[in-house]
């Protein structure tokens, strides 16, 4: 059934219909239009997941992937246009240009923390890019799987955008089958084997990965604000956000207040029984449940707070951590917010380096400088200051991460040329043959030299 669903998308790209930009983008028109008239379904889809708020769930999910349908229309005519460029002088006179050119058939794979947008995201890029598309939603999320399969069939025709339902099987299942590009978004163990299994054909991934994201702390902030800032990055989605906050390493001059300040927050955002909360969002389901009650230090995990039927778990600060602390090992993904104290920025920084990348880094602070050490000395995927999360709202920066946090990016133009092809066309003439060096070379070489060593060195 693969197979052959497959080979219908194939002949649907040859026969050249998803290429037409005016026909890219009445579909992702049509799409925009489905996702506004299905809104409260999909909320409820992601409810039934994830117990996820709605107001949450409408800016994370749905407005998301509006904005994105949006931002794409408005500048695909740009994007999909040849882009002229300068030739060379061996060439004179040719006409250079690169041609942005779909792939063909690509694989979209998706996670469960965010499982609409993290589908429809690249999904948008790859339609306006011109190519079909086969999705294969997680099935951790079955409700908004489920909806989502009926959206796309809704929207798109079957031979253009496919969705496969199903688990680790139908996924490996795909992965067998050769794709022109796969776009794989979950953890760095299976990202593995979706390398490997595209290795076999030569496809190109993106693969957008997970990890630490580490939120360093200065003195020189305004710590109202920074703590807010900090809590609701990563209490929402109950912590389950790739780029949510993992840990945070606060300045020791402030540290106290800061520990204070943040259960406050947690208390004022979502009331002394977080679970009767209409604001907080649920654990997927109880493997995560398990794992996470695991990571919870013993006096949280003796005084309540956590519902298994339920996929509850509070929202909880766990003060005076250490880098060696079990805390510190794994990606949390969940509602647990380790609070280091520092006195030293660098050794800090040294320790934060010599780990894995991460797909965002966080700092708040009011001195430059302070930013400046920071953006230079942590390599990761993005890094917003003075805020979390944020910064992957803005759709004129490229999304993605780097070493064990992913290669490769998308979201608006860097969407689109994720995936296309940039195809080089150069065009000569017959008129001009200045350089045309064939043998017998005789003493060519002599006589051009000089030429070559005037024009090429700066
Ligand atoms: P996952 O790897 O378990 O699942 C993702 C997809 O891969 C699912 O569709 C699943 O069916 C499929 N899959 C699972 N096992 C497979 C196998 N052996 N072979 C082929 N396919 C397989 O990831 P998840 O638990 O859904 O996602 C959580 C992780 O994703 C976290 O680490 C998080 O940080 C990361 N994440 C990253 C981003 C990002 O944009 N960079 C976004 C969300 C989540």
């Amino acid at each position: 059934m693969i197979h052959s669903a497959l080979e219908a998308q194939r002949q649907i790209f040859a026969s050249g219909a998803t290429r037409d930009v005016a026909g890219r983008k009445a579909r992702l028109r049509r799409l925009a239009e489905i996702i506004r008239a299905w809104d409260e379904r999909i909320l409820g889809a992601l409810k039934e997941d994830l117990g996820k708020p709605r107001i949450e769930a409408y800016l994370s999910e749905v407005h998301f992937v509006l904005d994105e349908i949006g931002y794409t229309l408005k500048r695909l005519d740009r994007w999909a246009r040849p882009r002229r460029v300068r030739s060379n002088v061996f060439n004179w006179p040719a006409r250079c240009e690169i041609r942005s050119e779909p792939y063909g058939v690509v694989l979209i794979l998706g996670p469960w923390n965010y499982p609409f947008q993290l589908v429809m995201a690249p999904l948008i890029s790859a339609v306006a890019a011109g190519n079909c598309v086969v999705t294969k939603p997680s099935e951790q999320a079955p409700a908004t799987a489920a909806l989502m399969r009926e959206l796309l069939s809704e929207c798109f025709d079957p031979h253009q955008v496919t969705t496969f339902m199903g688990g680790v099987e139908i996924a490996q299942g795909l992965l067998e089958e050769r794709f022109d590009y796969v776009f794989y978004t979950g953890t760095g163990a299976v990202a593995r084997k979706v390398m490997s299994a595209c290795a076999r054909h030569l496809t190109p991934v993106t693969l957008e990965l997970g990890g630490k994201c580490p939120c360093i702390v200065d003195h020189r902030i305004n710590l109202g604000r920074a703590v807010r800032r900090i809590a609701r990055g990563k209490f929402m989605n109950a912590g389950q956000t790739c780029v949510a906050p993992d840990y945070v390493c606060v300045h020791e001059s402030i540290y106290e207040e800061f520990v204070s300040r943040m259960q406050a927050t947690v208390g004022r955002f979502y009331g002394p029984e977080p679970g009767q909360s209409p604001d907080y969002g649920r654990i997927v389901n109880e493997r995560h449940f398990d794992r996470l009650f695991e990571l919870l230090p013993e006096r949280q995990r003796r005084e309540g707070g956590h519902d298994r039927a339920a996929r509850f778990i509070a929202p909880t600060v766990v003060r005076d951590v250490g880098w060696n602390d079990r805390l510190m090992e794994e990606e949390i993904f969940g509602p647990i917010l380790p609070i280091l104290p520092y006195s030293d920025l660098g050794s800090v920084l040294v320790e934060i380096s010599q780990r894995p990348k991460p797909l965002a880094c966080y700092a708040f602070s009011e001195s430059v400088a302070v930013q400046e050490r920071v953006l230079e000395s942590i390599a990761s995927g993005g890094v917003c200051i003075n805020d979390t999360v944020m910064h992957i709202t803005a759709l004129n920066l490229p999304f993605g991460g780097v070493g064990e946090s992913g290669m490769g990016r998308y979201r608006g133009r860097f969407g689109f040329d994720t995936f296309s092809h940039s195809r080089s066309v150069m065009r000569k003439g017959f008129r001009f043959d200045l350089f045309n060096v064939c043998p017998p070379y005789g003493s060519t070489l002599e006589r051009i030299k000089p030429f070559l060593r005037r024009r090429f060195w700066p």
